[in-house]
């Protein structure tokens, strides 16, 4: 959920979810209601007595919801009773992330974002009114995926989606949650050959065990993070949670974190053209065995898949690699160049850890907006641009920072 977000306020996300939530007219069939519940509380305090103190606050929400957009939404629900106080309770409890500039709000159902067509066309460039979220899984169109293995240590690709019909993680009950498991386990049963697995349940796994593959980075985190538990992910853990690999593990799903479904393709080393490749085989057969037993994922035109987090929103995708980079890290412009080419930093122990030594997460910065062919490029070309200015310092030659590349298709 926590995530490279910084941009996107002044970019897009926030804007279709917030500054859409905000204002008038509703374009889509899902009409929030009133809630007799909310009804009542409503006739004891008016929302003005009601909005949150966010005058500390460092987050997207923070930054976007004011009084009036509150006033108006407070009352409502989706149809499943999911209002705009549970949305934004994570980003109210959080006002601050260590490392990124966190969203601040999250979604309970598909719903949640159906609730605008007020978009500003400032933001960006991106207008979910008239353009069409761009889905292209075709990894043969991948040039110069295979970096250089003295420096990339790793690469990943992970996506999420969410089944349709279900709450999502932050509203869900544990009978959805278990719902969630069953749908996705019965169907991964199904994939066949270099991607044949079985599914580990958390529930079943020793701390010895689960502390192994979250070591090896193969597993979520412990429900640590202040933003998940605000954000009630972490009810009833570890109750239908757990990991799905193949017996290579490098084609990883998770279940039930942050969203019900993440999809993951991983290996040791440099060849992110290979990784990109196993991602879009096995997640266009995993959506084919969804779709077979009669299920589907969470998707629209408007916003491409549907997840927890808005900034997951689009393609839901990041590639990334665990790089080396002991120069261009101390250089002062090494925040510049990663800005400038939408790339993002982490710590190698995931997003709420800090980075240590001289190896960092570098990734895409967007998941919406760009196809997922090419955000893995633009991760392909920013990290080789990063690799040859680490080069260049070793041998004594000055860098560049590149001319800023655009957020969103025009
Ligand atoms: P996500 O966006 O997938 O939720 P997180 O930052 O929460 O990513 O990290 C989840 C786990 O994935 C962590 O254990 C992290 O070390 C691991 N991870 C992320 N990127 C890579 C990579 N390129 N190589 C190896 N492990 C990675
Ligand atoms: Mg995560």
């Amino acid at each position: 959920m926590a995530t490279q977000f910084t941009r996107m306020l002044a970019g897009r996300n926030t804007a279709v979810v917030l500054a859409s939530l905000g204002a008038g007219t509703l374009a889509t069939g899902y009409l929030l209601t009133d809630s007799t519940a909310a009804a009542e509380r409503r006739v004891l305090y008016p929302p003005s007595a009601d909005f949150p103190d966010l005058r500390k606050h460092n987050n997207c929400m923070a930054a976007s919801l004011t009084p009036a957009i509150y006033a108006h939404l407070r009352d409502k629900s989706t149809p499943n009773n999911w209002t705009l106080n549970q949305s934004i309770q994570t980003g109210v409890d959080n006002p601050g992330h260590p490392f990124i500039k966190t969203v601040g709000m999250v979604a309970g159902d598909e719903e949640t974002y159906e609730v605008s067509d007020v978009y500003d066309p400032k933001h960006n460039g991106y207008d979910p009114r008239t353009m069409k979220h761009p889905t292209d899984l075709d990894s043969s169109k991948i040039t110069s995926g295979v970096f250089d293995e003295r420096y990339v240590l790793s690469s990943r690709v992970r996506t999420g989606r969410s089944i349709r019909g279900l709450s999502l993680p932050p509203a869900c009950s544990r009978a959805e949650r278990r719902e969630v498991e069953r749908v996705a386990v019965m169907a991964l049963s199904g994939l066949k050959g270099d991607l044949a697995g079985r599914y580990y349940s958390l529930g079943d796994m020793n701390e010895r065990e689960q502390q192994q593959l979250i070591d090896e980075h193969f597993l979520f985190d412990k429900p640590v993070s202040p933003l998940l538990t605000s954000a009630g992910m972490a009810r009833d853990w570890p109750d239908a949670r757990g990991i799905w690999h193949n017996n290579q593990k490098n084609f990883l799903i998770w279940i039930n974190e942050e969203d019900h479904t993440r999809i993951i393709s991983m290996e040791k080393g440099g060849n992110m053209k290979r990784v990109f490749e196993r991602f879009c085989r096995g997640l266009k057969q995993v959506e084919q065995l969804i779709h077979e037993r009669g299920w589907e994922f969470m998707w629209n035109e408007r916003l491409g898949y549907i997840l927890t987090c808005p900034s997951n929103l689009g393609t839901g995708l990041r590639a990334g690699v665990h790089v080396r980079l002991p120069n261009l890290s101390k250089d002062p412009r090494f925040s510049k160049i990663l800005e400038n080419l939408r790339l993002q930093k982490r710590g190698t122990g995931g997003v709420d850890t800090a980075a240590t030594g001289d190896t960092f997460d570098i990734s895409n910065n967007d998941r919406l907006g760009k196809s997922e062919v090419e955000l893995v490029q633009l991760v392909v070309d920013g990290v080789n641009y990063l690799i040859d200015c680490e080069k260049r310092l070793e041998r004594g030659q000055d860098i560049k920072i590149p001319s800023p590349l655009a957020q969103f298709r025009r």
